[in-house]
């Protein structure tokens, strides 16, 4: 690993700073995934700013009855938390499918949204990779594409994006906090993360420096349930080939509302907006879901190596929805 120094800012304003200042800066929080990559070199810089104690690890209450989750709360905490658990069991799920107990503890709501793809490639600094060296090539392309994209990739990168919260966090319709060098801004946590284009270098929409201060959860409709089902190639301790987030309410038969985020199907979490306005007002029937899922899966373009996962994505979107259609009974 190469040398580095390490700060602990006591403000967020002199942490933006120093981001800004320095080109080679990095924040840090749980290290989980930022200190394993610079183990293997990927990612080389000459100074961390450490922000746990920077921002917030508190989980409070919104005025509306929603929460703010503060960008230092831990993964196990959030988890745990009975309010999340109760209201939001979706992101609870989410958080519990991933990683081990002991990476929970350590990893942060603002760094788990950060971390990094786990391509191959990208880890690999002896092979091509546009999003660690752009205008490298893509070594995935005629590679391995096992958990590869399968919507919204571009030539220049299929990679997905890792994050389980995120994908819950996305179907919650959550939004992000965040203070920058020019003024403070909230994005709507489906918008956080982009689509590889020709800049898979960028994997959010951030500026260099904006620091995540929390998350915004609104607050559930009393009727909606919500699910997470992470399917992997083992049944801990691996990240998904396809997962699906999901919030349904249904009344008299008919589906009110369906908020669906898929995972491990593209280079961020998938928000499923042509699925969602296929079910509204519809049938709450096994034929529906079949039909929405058909509908979000059109616009899948699989690698030779991937083609698996347009099927099991459908399947796990469908029957995640008929468990909630089921809990809702
Ligand atoms: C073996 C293993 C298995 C795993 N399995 C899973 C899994 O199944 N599912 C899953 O979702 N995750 C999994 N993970 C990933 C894990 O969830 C992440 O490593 C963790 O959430 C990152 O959080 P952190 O606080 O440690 O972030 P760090 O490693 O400290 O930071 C990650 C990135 O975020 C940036 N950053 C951190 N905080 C902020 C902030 N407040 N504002 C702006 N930038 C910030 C850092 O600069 C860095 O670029 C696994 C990790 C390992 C090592
Ligand atoms: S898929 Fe993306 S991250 Fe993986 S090698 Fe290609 S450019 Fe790099």
């Amino acid at each position: 690993m190469r040398p580095f120094r390490y700060e602990r800012a006591d403000e967020v304003p002199a942490a933006v700073a120093t981001l800004v200042k320095e080109p080679e800066a990095a924040y840090l929080a749980g290290g989980t995934n930022l200190v394993d990559l610079m183990r293997l070199e990927v990612t080389t810089p000459e100074v961390l700013i450490d922000v746990r104690r920077l921002t917030s690890d508190r989980i409070e209450e919104l005025p509306d009855g929603g929460l703010r989750i503060g960008a230092a709360v831990p993964n196990s905490d959030l988890a745990a938390d009975p309010r999340v658990r109760r209201r939001y069991p979706v992101l609870s799920q989410a958080l519990l499918s991933g990683a081990s107990g002991q990476l929970r503890n350590l990893a942060t709501t603002g760094g788990n949204l950060l971390q990094r793809t786990r391509c191959p490639y990208f880890q690999n600094v002896t092979t091509p990779c546009n999003k660690r060296i752009p205008g490298s090539g893509c070594s995935a392309v005629n590679g391995y594409q096992r958990d590869m994209a399968i919507l919204g990739a571009s030539p220049a990168c299929v990679a997905t994006h890792p994050s389980d919260m995120a994908v819950a966090l996305a179907a919650l319709d959550a939004v992000v906090t965040v203070a920058g060098p020019v003024a403070e801004r909230r994005i709507p946590l489906a918008q956080l993360h982009r689509l590889p284009e020709d800049a898979p270098d960028r994997d959010t929409v951030l500026e260099r420096g904006e620091l995540i201060t929390g998350v915004e959860l609104p607050p559930p409709h009393a009727a909606t349930r919500s699910r997470y089902r992470k399917v992997r190639d083992r049944a801990s301790y691996a990240f998904a080939l396809v997962s699906v987030a999901a919030a349904l309410e249904v009344t008299d038969g008919t589906v009110r509302d369906a908020r669906i985020a898929l995972g491990g199907v593209a280079h961020k979490p998938w928000r499923a907006i042509t699925a969602e306005a296929v079910l509204r007002g519809a049938p709450a029937t096994r034929e529906s879901f079949v039909d929405a899922a058909a509908a979000e899966l059109a616009a899948a373009r699989p690698l030779p190596g991937n083609a698996f996962k347009v099927p099991l994505a459908r399947n796990t979107m469908v029957s995640t929805l008929l468990e909630l259609l089921e809990q809702a009974r």
